[in-house]
């Protein structure tokens, strides 16, 4: 098969458009005809590699991943071949205590598809049948592949750790990324006000159409004082943080007493400093969060099927000009997702 491979770790020209093997299939699994494959920046960092992740090289990235089922292992039953499918990016064990208990994002051994094994940037990929998600037929599918990572990021951020209330204040940094786009609309669906953030103003400009009440454009305005503007020096209930180093000050100094930072990245770098007088005096928590479990998946994909979430694709790629996606994705123009079509 045609695949994106790696033999070593470095800028997007390390990215080949080779043959490779087709994966073997287990019982337990299924083989699927990749039809597209949504970038995330989980992808630059496995590209560029990991201080302390040995990732097994030669590597096929790619965790976002819709397409159709091509053949199922002997012990697979609630799938068939044929059938359009998106996949849960995480792999779990699927047998230890928080598998059970339905938090597969707390399995020690979970990882995801194109993280430590191999992805979807290929013509095939395989994936454990508790991986296929039911394809939600008013979309296509370089629109469905842009779905599981972030929403379920985002979704797990704002639900289950920061326990978003309606009417409460969430403040979405970079609004133009993927979870930050998924942001804006699970917190809007739960009756919040959005405030936005992005470097230009045709970002914002898509923020709004996605629901946020509020604009900052963090290239020309100061964050804090915005936020202090808006809410009447009160901050909001949720900073929905992702960047790092580069907002963390800002994110902390957005926070109303009692209020939740939540974050699930550090594009900008992770290198934080927080005054405790500031944490314990305001009554503030700091939440760290971690993709989400299939279950909140679930939930996520029937609200995409009904219309009320929506994918946001800014530009399609083919399979073979992955090193140019990667590239653009690394220039952060885009509003939302950058996809391969393959
Ligand atoms: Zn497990």
């Amino acid at each position: 098969m045609k695949a994106i491979v790696f033999h070593r770790h470095g800028a997007p020209e390390v990215l080949k458009y080779a043959d490779a093997p087709e994966p073997p299939l287990p019982s337990n699994e299924v083989l699927v005809r990749v039809k597209a494959c949504a970038l995330n920046h989980l992808d630059l960092w496995v590209r560029r590699g990991i201080p302390g992740v040995p990732i097994p090289l030669p590597h096929i990235p790619g965790s976002d991943i819709s397409g159709e089922i091509a053949q199922i292992g002997a012990d697979v039953s609630t799938v068939r071949v044929g059938q359009k499918v998106v996949l849960a990016p995480l792999v779990s064990c699927g047998k230890c205590a928080a598998c059970v208990a339905g938090l597969d994002n707390h399995c020690r051994q979970a990882t995801n598809l194109g993280y430590m094994v191999d992805g979807g940037c290929a013509e095939f990929v395989r994936a454990p049948e508790v991986n296929c998600l039911p394809y939600p037929e008013n979309l296509s599918f370089e629109e469905a592949a842009s779905i599981p990572l972030v929403f379920q990021t985002a979704w797990h951020m704002l639900l289950a750790r920061a326990e978003l209330q309606p009417c409460e204040d969430v403040l979405v940094l970079g609004a133009g990324s993927g979870v930050g786009s998924a942001a804006i609309q699970i917190a809007k669906f739960f009756g919040a006000r959005v405030i936005a953030t992005a470097g230009t103003d045709e970002k914002l400009q898509k923020a709004k159409q996605l629901g946020a009440d509020y604009l900052i454009n963090h290239k020309t305005q100061k964050i804090r004082d915005e936020v202090r503007r808006i809410t009447k020096k009160r901050g909001v209930d949720v900073v929905f943080e992702h960047v790092g180093t580069a907002t963390w000050d800002d994110s902390l100094a957005s926070l109303a007493a009692g209020g939740r930072l939540v974050t699930c990245g550090a594009t900008t770098g992770y290198d934080a400093k927080v005054d405790l007088r500031f944490l314990f005096t305001r009554q503030l928590s700091l939440l760290g969060s971690y993709m989400g479990t299939k279950s909140e998946l679930q939930t996520v994909m029937k609200l995409v099927a009904a219309g009320k979430l929506k994918p946001i694709v800014d530009r399609v790629f083919p399979l073979a000009e992955a090193a140019a996606a990667h590239a653009f994705l690394e220039s952060s123009s885009q509003f939302g997702k950058v996809v391969l079509k393959v």
